[in-house]
């Protein structure tokens, strides 16, 4: 995989800049927040000129079709890898610095990311969500330990804590991989598909507990998806992504032409099944 980082575009980024794309405002506390972010595997740009922000305590969803860049934008965000042009700041931080802290970024990857034969239970997998702060090396300690079975039992898993994870149905294992990204109480939560592969029950229960958790933790949520009709319901603001930005506000001001236009296919699947259109 590419990781370059080339810096001449920085200084200059003003000329990326488009008419029209400057609609969205900054405000000072926005929690993560790109500016005119471009990035190319092997030369070939696949996020052109990408500005967006999250205030403290939203939730954006990034929608797009596949291919459009969701991965790779998640990843500049993550600090895993690094823009051609442009700036990104996660809580006030270059995104490797925040997520470097430990105790600031929290991640859900998609599930075909994950190793689900890997031989260890709920609670092992919830603990190494701990070990940014504590290093690789450490072992947990007896309050990491505590901590990590505390967070089990706030996403309702408390008697499958030494179960392997392996064991466990679909949405389990997604309410432990959410627990093992909130046991360090990030700040900012990153979501990456977190809709596909479980089944639409197993949907409902994570919306909720999102909802729960983010009120709790007064976390800002940034939630990566293809599927439009789980994500309109839950996000404050949606960024509509195909190599650039096409749309950045509020859900409701979504319109089926310019879903088609940006996504370039029929929109009919994405859309709310109950009639409920977006004009
Ligand atoms: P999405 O997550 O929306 O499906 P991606 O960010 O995975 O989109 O991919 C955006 C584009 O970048 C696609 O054309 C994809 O083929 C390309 N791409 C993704 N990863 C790499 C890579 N490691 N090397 C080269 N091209 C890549």
């Amino acid at each position: 995989m590419t990781d370059r980082h080339d810096h001449h575009d920085h200084n200059d980024s003003h000329r990326h800049e488009k008419p029209g794309m400057d609609l969205v405002s900054h405000h000072g506390d926005d929690d993560v927040c790109l500016n005119q972010v471009s990035f190319a595997y092997d030369g070939q740009f696949v996020v052109e000129n990408v500005t967006l922000h999250a205030p403290h305590g939203t939730t954006l969803g990034i929608i797009g079709p596949n291919g459009s860049g969701k991965t790779t934008l998640l990843k500049l965000m993550l600090g895993l890898l690094r823009p051609n042009a442009g700036t990104i700041t996660v809580l006030g931080m270059s995104p490797a610095q925040a997520c470097a802290r430990g105790d600031l970024v929290g991640y859900l990857p998609q599930r075909h990311e994950l190793d689900w034969s890997f031989p260890i239970s709920a609670r092992q997998v919830v603990e190494l969500g701990l070990v940014g702060r504590r290093g690789l090396l450490g072992r947990p300690s007896a309050a990491d330990r505590r901590q990590a079975a505390d967070q089990l039992a706030a996403v309702g898993l408390a008697d499958q804590a030494d179960v392997p994870i392996g064991e466990l149905s679909g949405g389990q294992q997604q309410r432990v991989f959410l627990a093992r990204a909130l046991v360090s109480r990030p700040r900012v939560l990153f979501l990456d598909e977190p809709t596909t592969g479980v089944d639409v029950g197993a949907q409902e229960n994570l919306q909720e507990l999102l909802a729960l958790v983010k009120e709790q933790l007064a976390l800002t949520l940034i939630v990566v998806s293809h599927n439009l009709r789980a994500i309109t319901s839950t996000c404050d603001q949606i960024a509509c992504l195909n190599r650039t930005v096409h749309y950045h506000d509020k859900p409701s001001g979504l319109s089926r032409e310019m879903l088609s236009r940006v996504f370039n296919c029929d929109v009919e699947y994405m859309l709310d099944p109950h009639g409920h259109e977006r004009h």
